[in-house]
């Protein structure tokens, strides 16, 4: 290999989506709690796109805004903040659509308790039914919403019914409630999802489902909700009032490493960036003769990719040239959904067509390796296209995660039918499809690795012995899955 070169930049072309962030905020001091909310849902927007919303609590009642867009369109351009004199709660969501209707945007209020969740719960088919719940309320009809119906069900105080509720839901969640006194944040006992707290100086406390929200909101990190925990913050600070599912093994989503959350947060106690780079220096073991390395980043991951690409230059003791393969640009297509529209549930491949401009000389004549940290639905195969029609000799990739095979029950918005790897299960067939020189995926051992920071057994089982949830790769769910799954169309693959 001779004069490798490194690209930082090249198109997203992918699709999945975490299904939200949340925020919550308690806060009697520092600056209106609706300002501090939305600093951390800016900060969260990777997240989701769609729409934005902060309900606060006051005296007076629960103030809800919310509206389709970033949450600078959102609050910036669209709408003021809410604004109620004296109130010292808010809770905040980011929102990527997965099922429902702009109906279904959060944070919902039943007029007492504010709520918003990250997640998804696999048991509201049967909850509906055994609290007599219609199909939709007020035109929404997400897992939340009903979430919430439940609540609202029972008798009690807002803090009775909430823990009287909690034991009820299954699948993944990350709950945030406000009411006019405190505020609530709730972790399934699985931890599938993350959520932490941030201590505000001299003030209240926050939370957000990222480290990477905290420095925004005027808080440092504290510590995460733990799996299974609920807590309690009000005037007389922080309290645990609940802790459920002591014995439920970890099913920690793995996936949040490898792509949702942002490369400068720190998840489930690992930081982030230092786990790409990880990955990054095994998938150099795989490295095969090129001219070119060019990431393939979502936005908010280039850094981290850009590090991986030099770790592969700097194992190989290539000196690393930095050169774009690809232009992005930032101006198109920003007016509604950002600067990510190629996340669009449809148009992906227009969009990414439109914004990314192919810079020729970093292309043309030259053997390249694209590095990604996942292949969802394939369209790489129309970044391949791009770059052969730009003149490059080869196009090989690196996928830094096992090929990833099965839906995703717990808060992820692909189904396995969307799946490349699902419907083109055998990897020489898949490389062909793509049009790729070759391909390589990291291996169960080799992701878990990259995790753990030490090898491991290479079975598929060691996600659920450190505590992950590996299901989209393996097809080993950790838990029920609400009866939609069909075994007959799950991929159980030991690699
Ligand atoms: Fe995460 Fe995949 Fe498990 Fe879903 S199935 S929680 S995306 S690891």
């Amino acid at each position: 290999m001779a004069n490798l070169e490194l690209s930082p930049h090249c198109p997203e072309i992918k699709g999945v989506q975490d299904e939200c962030a949340v925020v919550g905020v308690f806060s009697t001091i520092s600056k209106p709690v609706a300002e501090i909310a939305l600093e951390g849902l800016i900060e969260l927007n990777h997240r989701g796109q769609e729409s934005s919303g902060i309900a606060i609590v006051g005296e007076n009642g629960i103030q809800v805004v919310k509206d389709s867009g970033l949450a600078e369109i959102v609050f910036k351009i669209k709408h003021n903040l809410p604004d109620t004199p004296g109130a010292s709660v808010a809770v905040g969501h980011d929102r990527y659509s997965t099922s429902g209707s702009l109906s279904d945007m959060q944070p919902f209020s039943d007029g007492n308790i504010a709520f918003a969740h990250n997640g998804n719960l696999t048991n509201i088919k049967q909850l509906k039914a055994r609290f007599n719940l219609p199909d939709e309320i007020d035109g929404a009809k997400s897992d939340t919403r009903m979430a919430l119906a439940v609540i609202n069900s029972l008798r009690g105080t807002e803090k009775e019914r909430i823990l009287q509720t909690l034991p009820l839901f299954e699948g993944s969640y990350c709950f945030v409630f406000g009411t006019k006194d405190s505020l609530y944040a709730s972790r399934d006992p699985r931890g599938f999802k993350p959520l932490v707290i941030g201590k505000i100086k001299d003030d209240g406390y926050v939370v957000a489902s990222e480290t990477a929200a905290l420095r925004s909101m005027g808080a440092s990190f504290l510590r995460e909700v733990e799996a299974g925990e609920t807590i309690q913050i009000d005037k007389y600070g922080l309290k645990t009032i609940a802790f459920a599912g002591k014995n439920e093994k970890l099913s920690r989503c793995i996936f949040e490493l490898v792509y949702f959350s942002r490369p400068d947060s720190v998840v489930f106690g690992i930081p982030v960036m230092e786990f790409r780079k990880r990955q990054g220096e095994i998938l150099a073991r795989h490295l095969p003769d090129v001219d070119v390395v060019s990431s393939v980043p979502r936005s908010g991951i280039g850094a981290a990719l850009g590090v991986v690409t030099a770790e592969i230059a700097r194992i190989s003791r290539i000196t690393p040239i930095p050169v774009e393969a690809f232009y992005p640009n930032p101006y198109r297509n920003v007016a509604e959904n950002g600067p990510r529209t190629f996340i669009l549930p449809n148009g992906r491949d227009k969009a990414a067509t439109q914004k990314y401009s192919v810079i020729e000389t970093s292309v043309k004549g030259k053997r390249i390796l694209l590095v990604d940290d996942s292949i969802v639905r394939g369209s790489m195969r129309r970044i391949v296209q791009i770059l052969r029609s730009h003149g490059a000799i080869e196009v090989h990739a690196l996928i830094a995660s096992p090929s990833l095979r099965n839906s995703c029950y717990y808060g992820a918005d692909f189904g396995d039918g969307e799946l490349l790897a699902h419907e083109i299960p055998d990897l020489e067939e898949r490389r062909r499809y793509l049009g790729l020189d070759s391909l390589y995926h990291l291996s169960y051992a080799e992701l878990l690795e990259a995790v753990l920071g030490n090898p491991v057994e290479n079975v598929a089982e060691s996600f659920e012995k450190n505590g992950f949830c590996g299901a989209c790769f393996t097809g080993k769910y950790p838990t029920s899955t609400g009866g939609e799954i069909n075994k007959k169309e799950v991929q159980i693959c030991e690699k």
